[in-house]
């Protein structure tokens, strides 16, 4: 038991290298340790540029740009993702507060969470996501 665990210890261990080495230190703070970038520093809070938002890790589609929104919080936010089995969702009570932490399904990163303050004319929730997770595919229209 003690050498399956540290066997264990040490494929996770190899994991968290590898992700060192794929990811920026912010990235890697954001996506395996569930923080969160300051607000309205992210390359993509601001963008209107037409696309898909892809995880940043793997390459999985997460968000269209058409479902992105203003929300004045200074984070990407989105009224839906491109596809709900992409995403995974899961109850997250750090920092005091339940919140719903969204994932990359794919990849199992994190990416911010959702909450339920979004427009309601389209379903009220936003989705409220790290620009750091994401890498916008443009459509060059
Ligand atoms: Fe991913």
């Amino acid at each position: 038991m003690t050498s399956s665990n540290s066997n264990s210890n040490k494929r996770q261990a190899t994991r968290n290298k590898e992700w060192r080495e794929k990811l920026t230190p912010e990235q890697y703070k954001i996506m395996r340790e569930g923080g969160t970038e300051a607000p309205f520093s992210g390359e993509y809070v601001h963008t209107k540029d037409k696309g898909m938002y892809k995880c940043a890790a793997c390459g999985n589609e997460l968000f269209s740009s058409e479902t992105k929104f203003d929300s004045g919080t200074g984070w990407p936010s989105f009224t839906e993702p491109k596809n709900k089995q992409n995403i995974e969702l899961r109850i997250d009570k750090s920092d005091g507060m339940e919140r719903v932490e969204v994932l990359c399904k794919k990849c199992g990163v994190h990416l911010g969470h959702v909450f339920d303050d979004g427009p309601s004319e389209k379903g009220g929730k936003r989705y409220c996501i790290n620009s750091a997770c994401l890498k916008l595919e443009r459509s060059g229209k």
